[in-house]
């Protein structure tokens, strides 16, 4: 049995106070000062949490909104004094796709590394746009799994980015033929480019020294490097290095030490493959692949031409095909080239990476699902520091979340929990699936449910396809 893969946590406090939901509104007026006050018996104890909040404000830029909203003290205040209000601040988080709520459960998990529970009784809707429309099969919950889930039997979650042979051939005893190199990762998911509109903080070394504890990737533009603090030795084979054609070659010796680079689609693109396959043959070497009107179909194509490896499809931030007025969603595209893949033949010896709208740990399940060997993040790492996603990021203004100033400790800490929450809520998921192997989840379509086709079979006899 190969080693288990564990990632080491501990709780890394915001620095920021938190930006909750709710907060109590308290009149005090009228307050008949009752021995039994429902505010000593907050469950959360967020009277006293508030007190010392107070006590301790280095600045009046934030009220204190950290209120579980359980209504317990506004439902037994015996004079009514007490309201809960709804946080403006929490309420312009984001956008219509990082929704407030998605940003906050990043936070938590960044906080603590623990999964997210929203305790009984789901409230949300049960089916939404984008992956909302995707359901796991919880079906196959069964012992062997289960156990996975607590360790007493192993769940793998690692994939390979890299050519598979398509079978094994012998000569004498000896395995001979295709040699290509393979990676092996240990989850489904490697860090992406930072988002080209959040450009306020320079990431490199928190990404590369997160990528190291937990043995992924991170995609570093080689026209930003070298990044500060790098030991050669212990990063490089945690670099991916996305070769920006504006930016000076890097030095061979520097690229015989990573293991994955990666460069844009172009016309010159197989060359460009073949090229440093010669110079640099233990490299895996990805094509990147903008998901635009064009996108799904150049992916196809590209996977039928000699000495392709990896296609890194890239959608938008929010999942969407980019540029279209009608845009399609990534875990459409995603079925689209997979299924072309299988159709060609060509499944096993491409590794598709997609990236793009993955913000939440059970994305990254339905992403693999409907075919992506593994998937790429860049927001969610970012959100982890307590970026609000201000929809305008720019170095001339000031940050509220003050990212200019974090140092690498808690940085480092705070990607490192997202990842370890997002490791174990991909086991969580695999366990109720009744899947053992990260590698056989690919395209298991068998084990999700997509509204689309239910609402059709059900209801399309009677009211004809929703256009
Ligand atoms: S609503 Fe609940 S969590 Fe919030 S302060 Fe009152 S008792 Fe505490
Ligand atoms: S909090 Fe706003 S300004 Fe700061 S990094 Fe995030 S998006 Fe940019």
């Amino acid at each position: 049995m190969p080693e288990k893969y564990h990632i080491k946590t501990e709780p890394v406090p915001p620095r920021r106070p938190r930006i909750g939901k709710f907060g109590v509104v308290d009149w005090r007026e009228d307050c008949a000062r009752c021995h039994n006050c429902v505010k000593k018996v907050c469950v959360y104890n967020r009277y006293r949490d508030e007190a010392e909040y107070i006590r301790s404000l280095k600045s009046v830029d934030a009220l204190y909104f950290d209120c579980m909203g359980c209504f317990s003290c506004i439902q037994n205040c015996t004079k009514g004094l007490l309201g809960l209000s709804v946080n403006p601040v929490f309420e312009g988080l984001g956008n219509s796709y990082w929704t407030p709520q998605i940003i906050q459960t990043t936070w938590m998990q960044a906080e603590t590394a623990k999964i997210p529970v929203s305790g009984a009784g789901y409230k949300g809707p049960h089916a939404g746009p984008g992956f909302d429309s995707m359901w796991t099969d919880m079906s196959e919950i069964v012992r062997p799994t289960r156990d996975g889930i607590h360790g007493r039997e192993y769940i793998s979650t690692a994939v390979d980015i890299g050519r598979k042979p398509s079978h094994l051939s012998f000569d004498d005893g000896q395995l001979v033929g295709d040699d290509s190199p393979l990676i092996c990762l240990q989850m489904p998911l490697i860090f992406d480019l930072p988002s080209p509109v959040h450009a306020l903080p320079d990431l490199e070394p928190v990404l590369v020294e997160t990528a190291a504890r937990t043995d992924l990737i991170a995609l570093v533009d080689s026209a930003r490097w070298p990044v500060d603090g790098i030991d050669l030795e212990r990063h490089l084979p945690h670099v991916g290095f996305y070769l920006n054609p504006s930016a000076p070659e890097l030095p061979g010796e520097l690229l015989s030490q990573t293991r994955f680079v990666e460069i844009p689609d172009g016309e010159d693109a197989i060359a460009r493959v073949q090229e440093i396959k010669q110079q640099h043959p233990h490299l895996v070497v990805a094509i990147r692949v903008a998901l635009d009107g064009q996108g799904v179909k150049r992916a196809i194509e590209l996977s039928s031409c000699d000495g392709i490896e990896v296609i890194h499809t890239a959608a938008d931030l929010n999942g969407n095909e980019i540029g279209a007025k009608d845009p399609r969603f990534i875990k459409d595209m995603i079925r689209d080239i997979h299924t072309a893949l299988i159709d060609n033949g060509k499944r096993d010896e491409i590794t598709l990476i997609c990236g793009g709208g993955i913000a939440l740990p059970e994305h990254m399940a339905k992403a693999v699902i409907c075919g992506a060997d593994l998937i790429s993040v860049n927001l969610p790492l970012l959100i982890a520091m307590e970026c609000r996603l201000c929809s305008s990021c720019d170095k001339s203004m000031t940050c509220p979340a003050e990212l200019e100033d974090i140092d690498l400790t808690y940085g480092v800490g705070r990607t490192t929990n997202l990842v370890a929450a997002w490791h174990d809520q991909l086991i969580e998921l695999m366990g109720a699936m009744g899947m053992r192997e990260a590698r056989r989840l690919r395209g298991d379509v068998g084990r999700a449910m997509f509204f689309e086709d239910l609402e059709e079979e059900s209801f399309g006899t009677l009211f004809g396809t929703r256009k």
